[in-house]
């Protein structure tokens, strides 16, 4: 069959009849309509015709010498070359067409002496019509097939990839985070069992040990569509806290928002991490104790004295040295305070004589800075920790004058907050220095985390001190965060819910 469109070009049509006057009527019936038309008078003709050029429809005469129309029907019927083009049977004057046998041997139709030129047409073109539908349902058919079975291909694959993975996946609900789906990796991480895990929500099985990095996580999925190497704190069943590495996908899954969850469980790799760092800590203290007291030694004179370039590189050795022990020192503060080795000491004690004892001991770094220090205190007592709250004040004080210029202010105030579930005190350290990029503003509260490489160098300080701050606060069930305008300046932010009797 020609493979030009039916709807663009008249239709190929065959004759195959033995009367030659039918023949010639309808040939030219056809011709004048503008149908290419082929006529042969044998049946076993008609045959070999329909095989080497199929037309687009046959009109088949019923009574013919040796092969009748019934029998030229279930030929081309059985062949597959021809067995989809449209029969229609043509029966003269005085025949005996049987309607029920045409039908059965696969004739579509029927037309009858005399020939009535708009019958004859219009029964032509249903039948066209109806085969090219069909053929444009067969395509669609194919293709929907073809799309099924790539679908199904690609389904077995990530399916396969999902149940196997070492990886723990999940498939959760953005709305809710009610899990979908899970791997057996999941469920060996979790503890959870399938049936536990399905259909419920994170919080409710109260797997995120906090919550707040979770909601801004799928804040920023729906922003963002993915997210990679996220590490999140997970609470498995037994209540053991692992530490997750996480890439997120955003999926849509028949029109609900879904995240795809790819954990990479690191709990073991961070404890050997802490275990190697607070090993060489330890074994760090005590040399470097005793090389800070032999350079005091030297600086002392009582070993002689020491010219200009001397004492300068004494003065250097110093530095680095006392940079170190700080170093040291914060790494086994926070190590000890993580494993719990020193507890807050929580007393009662007054939050504006915390923010003034901070500002006094920051007095003299904000002068050699240049920088005026400005403080606001609030008369509120707390129950609190006073000199791991004062460590944490001094230590955004000293990261405020460390990144400001001089000629800046830095200020400390607080405020009270009336605020669900608890009132509470906003502690603000708030500078006009060099600011935080926006994708910096978490992780700099992470463990040796900082925004420019060389700050630790420049600035000396440790990458640890927002760390530990975070960790005071959290352990008075206190939040911290920062806003910040990078030029323009930071404000770090200390939340300290207070009980109702701490309010005076
Ligand atoms: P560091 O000992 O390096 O100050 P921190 O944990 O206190 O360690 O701070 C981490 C990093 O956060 C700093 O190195 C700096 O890059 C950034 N940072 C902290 N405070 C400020 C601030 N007030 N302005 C600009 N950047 C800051």
């Amino acid at each position: 069959m020609s493979s030009q469109p039916l709807t663009t070009r008249k239709a190929d049509i065959l004759i195959i009849d033995d009367t030659p006057e039918n023949l010639n009527l309808l040939s030219a019936m056809l011709t004048d309509q503008g149908y290419k038309v082929r006529s042969v008078t044998k049946g076993s003709t008609g045959l070999r015709g329909a095989i080497a050029a199929p037309p687009d429809i046959i009109l088949l005469d019923v009574n013919m010498p040796e092969m009748n129309g019934y029998e030229v029907c279930q030929h081309l019927k059985a062949d597959a070359r021809t067995c989809e083009i449209p029969v229609i049977f043509i029966s003269a004057l005085g025949d005996v067409l049987d309607k029920v046998k045409a039908f059965k041997v696969g004739g579509v139709d029927y037309i009858t002496k005399p020939f009535q030129v708009e019958e004859v047409l219009a029964r032509i073109e249903n039948n066209l019509t109806i085969r090219r539908l069909t053929k444009q349902l067969q395509a669609q058919n194919t293709q929907l097939q073809q799309e099924i079975q790539e679908r199904q291909r690609a389904e077995e694959k990530f399916s396969k990839a999902f149940r196997s993975s070492p990886n723990p996946i999940a498939i959760a609900t953005l709305s809710e985070t009610r899990f979908i789906d899970v791997n057996p990796s999941f469920l060996t991480m979790s503890g959870y069992s399938l049936e536990q895990a399905i259909g419920h929500t994170l919080a409710e099985l109260n797997l995120g040990k906090n919550p707040e990095a979770i909601a801004t996580l799928i804040e920023q999925l729906q922003e963002k569509d993915y997210l990679h190497n996220q590490e999140l704190e997970f609470r498995t069943q037994s209540g053991q806290v692992k530490i997750l590495l996480l890439s997120v996908e955003y999926i849509d899954l028949a029109g609900v928002e879904c995240a795809l969850l790819i954990a990479n469980d690191i709990t073991e790799r961070k404890r050997l991490e802490n275990e190697f760092i607070s090993l060489v800590s330890h074994e760090l203290r005590t040399p470097l104790t005793s090389l800070m007291g032999a350079l005091d030694l030297l600086g002392s004179g009582q070993l002689g004295k020491l010219n200009e370039r001397g004492q300068n590189v004494l003065k250097i050795g110093i530095t680095n040295t006392e940079r170190l022990i700080r170093l040291v020192n914060d790494i086994l503060d926070l190590e000890r305070m993580k494993s719990g080795a020193i507890a807050m000491r929580k007393i009662p004690c007054n939050a504006a004589k915390l923010v003034k004892e901070a500002t006094e001991a920051m007095q003299a770094m904000a002068e050699r800075s240049q920088i005026q220090l400005v403080a606001h205190p609030l008369e509120i007592e707390l129950h609190a920790d006073p000199d791991r709250l004062l460590q944490t004040f001094t230590n955004l004080l000293s990261n405020a004058i460390k990144f400001s210029e001089p000629g800046d202010t830095v200020s400390i105030g607080a405020e009270l907050t009336k605020k669900e579930p608890h009132d509470a005190i906003l502690i603000s350290v708030k500078d006009t220095g060099r600011g935080i990029p926006a994708d910096k503003l978490q992780l700099i509260f992470e463990r040796f985390q900082q925004v420019d490489a060389s700050d630790s160098r420049k600035k000396g300080g440790t990458g640890l001190g927002l760390a530990i701050c975070r960790h005071i606060v959290e352990q008075h069930d206190g939040k911290i965060w920062v806003e910040s305008t990078l030029g323009e300046g930071s404000t770090f932010f200390v939340l300290l819910p207070l009980s109702p009797s701490q309010l005076i």
